[in-house]
């Protein structure tokens, strides 16, 4: 079982740009069908699929009081192109605060793909936890650097662990 995600400020699939679906899911809560949304401590619905066989079991008599535990855990979900991603999620004293994108679900194969790969989502996430290419641990540090001309930016990634480095060339 799992429960339904609404989080703030992450609309957009960082890599292709397209609207995320409403269907991000995680499995840390209290896994009852609940819809929980980013900012608000009680659940904001309950949503089972009424064709379920076990639909009427698990209709909560009194959702107000469910809470997602505190500390950081994960969600998932797709952008309607089915770019699948992780997205960490903090929540204090009940209440989901914050939500920053993890890399994709699935990492792309060469390395030169997952550093082309991370470049895209740290242009559009910065607070993106986006693992280090190379040794896979790390998260990677991103600083952008424009053209004097103004015609486009260098896009730095650095791995403060291994070191690696590397830099996408951002032109519009
Ligand atoms: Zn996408
Ligand atoms: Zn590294």
């Amino acid at each position: 079982m799992y429960d339904w995600y609404e989080p703030a400020g992450i609309d957009e699939c960082p890599l292709c740009g397209v609207a995320f679906e409403d269907g991000w899911q995680g499995e840390d809560g209290p896994n009852q069908c609940l819809v929980f949304r980013q900012g608000e401590a009680a659940p904001v619905a309950q949503e089972i699929d009424p064709e379920w066989p076990l639909a009427e079991e698990l209709r909560a008599p009194e959702i107000a009081s469910a809470r997602l535990p505190d500390g950081e855990s994960t969600i998932r979900g797709p952008c309607k192109a089915h770019h699948w991603f992780d997205a960490l999620i903090t929540v204090a004293n009940g209440v989901w605060i914050d939500t920053r994108v993890v890399g994709p679900h699935d990492s792309a194969a060469s390395e030169i793909d997952r550093w082309i790969t991370a470049g895209k989502i740290l242009g559009r996430q910065p607070r993106a936890v986006v693992r280090c290419p190379e040794c896979s641990e790390a998260s990677l540090e991103v600083q952008d650097v424009l053209f004097p001309d103004g015609s486009g930016l260098e896009r730095w990634m650095r791995c403060p662990r291994c070191r690696a480095a590397n830099a996408l060339l951002v032109r519009w």
